[in-house]
């Protein structure tokens, strides 16, 4: 049996409130379908406005017994979940599979990649300390203390339904916050089986509730209103995320923003070309390029442009495209038709040369063929928009100031990639590349004890390493007398 079977067998496809599973509050459902067969999989329930705010009453009644927990305690349920999650690694990786669509292998990587959250913040829970200092003046003790913050609501995207949800779940649990998480409609599963999992690894009810909703705007405006709700960590557009912070004003909300990415990748002329193509791979084709942290553009030094196009372009081919579960299969479909459109989109307006796709294959399922775009003119369309699929377009650049201003000359910055020979010159390079994040000769550097996030629209705050806990905590400072 599937772990998808098991949720639907045991009626856990509802809402996940104060520990136990419920109907939508009209009855609404969401239809779950699997992009390569465009079949529906599995009905979730989908939570209404009143629903939001049940899940809120939970969190905040369970908030302060939570948080005065053992840092233990919470560290112990974390590394069960951890260890639970992996011991079970490919039940999620299908779990997955059945609802975004990604290559099983991609997949395991990301189950392994999500579940390394719980185990680095089971870490991080007993690591919280604060700070005590005399004042300059000598009259004062200054002591500092890091509390949690309270409800916090975690608005995840479909692109990772796994580790989207612990990046934010493990520091939130780890700070002693009690949380409602609202996953994106067209991936639910994944987060209810997670709240399952928790459940099983002791983790007492009201910590974690879970509201799927399709009507998103109105379920998460009404949390976000409540004012027992204390903070919003959100992955997802750049668009969503400014109609967010514009929402979050009025009540002064504490927020975290992991937003869009339009990463450039630089190849320059004295780069390994195969170090770079196998760069260039990992950092486009993960997830079929639907990853805010995916390269966008790829900026090649003109003396070698073409002998990368035509490395890179051999390698796409070669890649197997086809449903995830299928033995062998490298690049799964988009997660539904209207991405998969709006690549086709960018590629037919891109100009310059297709050496390989361009276009979505017949038949059924979101695919769409893994494409290399050479001689792309500068200005083109597709340089500006997140692409979110597997398309590479190459541009020429002869001189590296340039190619670095052209690399900046966006409103985004989230990852950059260099590549280069000279570890020296790339330091350099990567120092003065606008984003919160540089690959320097790597194109996968997502790790959860490293700071994950952006700068400009791409967000605010950070995910992973001793930074992450810190988006659920408030420093206190206690003033006493010496
Ligand atoms: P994506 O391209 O990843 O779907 P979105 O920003 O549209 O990016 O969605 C990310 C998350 O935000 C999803 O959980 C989605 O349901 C939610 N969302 C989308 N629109 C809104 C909105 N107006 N208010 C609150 N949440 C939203």
């Amino acid at each position: 049996m599937t772990l998808l079977d098991r949720l639907i067998a045991d009626h856990k496809t509802g809402l996940y409130v104060d520990g136990g599973w419920h109907a939508s509050g009209d009855g609404a459902v969401i239809e779950v379908r699997d992009p390569s067969t465009e079949e529906v999989v599995a009905e979730v329930a989908s939570g209404t406005a009143e629903d939001g705010l049940g899940a809120v009453t939970a969190a905040h009644a369970a908030f302060p017994g939570w948080a005065e927990s053992a840092p233990r305690k919470r560290g112990e349920i974390l590394r069960r979940a951890f260890e639970l999650m992996m011991s079970r690694e490919k039940e999620y990786a299908g779990l997955i599979v059945a609802e975004n669509g990604k290559a099983f292998s991609d997949a395991m990587g990301e189950v392994r990649y999500g579940a390394e959250f719980f185990r680095w913040f089971s870490e991080e829970a007993v690591r919280n300390r604060g700070e005590v200092y005399r004042s300059p003046s000598g009259d004062k003790r200054i002591s500092v203390l890091n509390q949690p913050i309270g409800v916090s609501l975690l608005v995840t995207p479909w692109n990772f339904p796994i580790a989207m949800g612990t990046r934010k779940i493990a520091p939130a649990l780890a700070a002693g916050c009690t949380i409602v998480l609202k996953p994106a409609s067209d991936t639910p599963l994944s987060s209810l089986a997670m709240a399952d999992l928790f459940e099983e690894a002791g983790c007492p009810p009201g910590v974690i509730n879970v509201v799927p909703s399709a009507r998103s705007g109105k379920v998460v405006g009404a949390m976000m209103a409540d004012r027992r709700v204390r903070k919003l960590s959100f992955t997802g557009s750049t668009e969503t995320g400014k109609l967010l912070l514009a929402q979050a004003a009025p009540r002064v909300l504490n927020t975290s923003m992991e937003l869009g990415g339009n990463a450039p990748f630089l190849v320059l002329e004295d780069a390994d070309l195969d170090l770079a193509v196998e760069g260039a791979m990992q950092a486009k084709m993960r997830n079929a390029g639907e990853a805010c942290t995916a390269a966008n553009r790829f900026y090649v030094a003109a003396s070698i442009a073409d002998e990368f196009a035509d490395r890179l372009s051999a390698a796409m081919a070669a890649l197997k495209v086809g449903p995830g579960m299928e033995p062998g299969v490298d690049v799964g479909p988009l997660i539904n038709a209207a991405t998969r459109d709006k690549v086709a989109e960018l590629v037919e307006e891109a100009g310059g040369t297709v050496t390989t796709g361009g276009r979505a294959p017949a038949g059924r399922g979101y695919f769409y063929l893994p494409t290399v775009i050479k001689d792309v003119a500068r200005g083109a369309g597709i340089l500006a928009a997140e692409i979110f699929g597997p398309v590479a377009p190459i541009v020429r650049f002869d001189d590296l100031d340039d190619a670095i201003a052209q690399a900046n000359d966006t409103d985004l910055g989230l990852i950059s990639f260099v590549f280069t020979s000279d570890q020296r010159l790339g330091m350099e390079v990567a120092e003065r590349l606008e984003a919160g994040m540089v690959g320097l000769n790597r194109g996968l550097i997502s790790d959860p004890s490293a700071p994950f996030g952006g700068v400009k629209e791409s967000g605010l705050g950070r995910e992973g390493s001793h930074h992450g806990i810190h988006e659920f905590l408030e420093p206190k400072y206690i003033g006493a007398p010496w």
